[in-house]
């Protein structure tokens, strides 16, 4: 089938919408027709080549919502109308996959940026000529995308599709990180370094898990101002504080309990670390670029404190997304509040507007 997609034709080009020929669903295959996608910071990664694996041209987006709209022959779980969210992707044959790690799957890298499926056939063409999607195999910057059935969340009709979107990576992520492996108590302190999509929805979560006080720490005012509003006590902006562990220190005695950092940044993840009490949990959300490298006091590690990264929130998306969207529902998890709408024709102003930190979580619409 046709569909309209945003097509980014060689490394570091704008994104350009083109008709693309869409491959027919497998027997575990199906095809959401695209309402809605999440732009990501991953998929300008995608774009300007950051990944070894991907080939050009390519299509992008990994947090997409739609309505399904044809399922593979062996498909049993889902029916064309259904509402999902897709999710990232995993082998199930690999040593975590085959302990139910599935978001640290050994294959993820390929099966994320590679450009094509496991056997490494494409899903797009013009032409006759391949287009290399299956981006987190989905592609989700087009009107359609063809997604294997596993990777698909069924989601409440009442749920707004175009505001859930950014559940599927963003979302989960930050909010995973606090629910699934923080798992605050009531009354437990929190600090999240970096308040973008991640941060701010790790702030949503522990407002709902009842942390207090929790701080948030940026370098943007604007987003300072949001976290605020979604639940943080504190904010302090890193550009104008000259030493930010002293002044977490001022606001709870002695640091707090818990600390998330999105930022990727050696200094900021050096300051999650040091602001946290005794036994405290920091964890690393933010993807540093390979290379980069951090650095901390052994002593103060040894006090029972603990520093782990995590990817995709350790969420099940099938346990995980629909709980978020129940949260979202009873207006626990207001995602909109961050999310600034864009139509697919404007990718590449939602591009410029999120690498400029103006808009905290871009989402396009598709034309149908
Ligand atoms: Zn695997
Ligand atoms: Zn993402």
């Amino acid at each position: 089938m046709q569909i309209t997609a945003a097509l980014v034709r060689e490394r570091s080009a704008p994104f350009v919408i083109e008709t693309l020929d869409l491959a027919a669903p497998r027997a575990d295959e199906l095809i959401v027709r695209v309402v809605a996608s999440g732009m990501c910071q991953t998929d300008l990664h995608g774009r300007d080549g950051y990944y070894a694996v991907t080939s050009f041209p390519a299509v992008f987006g990994h947090e997409g919502s739609g309505i399904v709209h044809a399922i593979g022959s062996a498909v049993r779980d889902f029916a064309p109308g259904d509402h999902v969210v897709m999710s990232y992707p995993w082998c199930g044959e690999c040593a975590n996959c085959r302990r139910q790690r599935l978001n640290y799957c050994l294959n993820a890298r390929n099966l994320k940026n590679k450009g094509t499926r496991a056997d490494g056939s494409t899903l797009l063409g013009k032409n006759g000529a391949p287009v290399y999607g299956a981006f987190f195999q989905q592609s989700s910057f087009g009107t359609f995308a063809l997604t294997q059935a596993r990777y698909a969340i069924k989601v409440r009709r009442d749920a707004p599709l175009e505001l859930i979107a950014p559940l599927a990576c963003s979302g989960q992520t930050g909010a995973g990180a606090v629910l699934n492996v923080l798992k605050p108590n009531a009354g437990d302190s929190f600090a999240v370094f970096g308040a973008g999509a991640v941060g701010l929805s790790a702030v949503m979560a522990a407002k709902a898990a009842g942390c207090a006080p929790i701080i948030a720490v940026d370098v943007h005012d604007h987003r300072l101002a949001l976290a605020r509003e979604l639940g943080a006590a504190h904010t302090i902006n890193a550009r104008h504080c000259a030493d930010v562990v002293s002044e977490i220190r001022n606001i709870v005695e002695g640091g707090v309990h818990y600390t998330v950092d999105t930022s990727a940044a050696p200094k900021a993840l050096r300051e999650a670390i040091e602001s946290l009490l005794p036994a405290g949990t920091c964890v690393l959300l933010g993807s540093a670029r390979a290379g980069i490298e951090a650095s901390f006091e052994m002593p103060f590690l040894q006090q029972g404190r603990i520093v782990r990264g995590v990817v995709q929130g350790d969420s099940v998306p099938r346990e995980f997304i629909p709980r978020l969207v129940d949260l979202m529902m009873a207006g626990q998890f207001p995602l909109e509040k961050m999310i600034k709408f864009y139509d697919l024709a404007d990718i590449n102003l939602a591009a410029q507007e999120s690498t400029a930190g103006i808009a905290i979580k871009p989402v396009l619409r598709m034309p149908h």
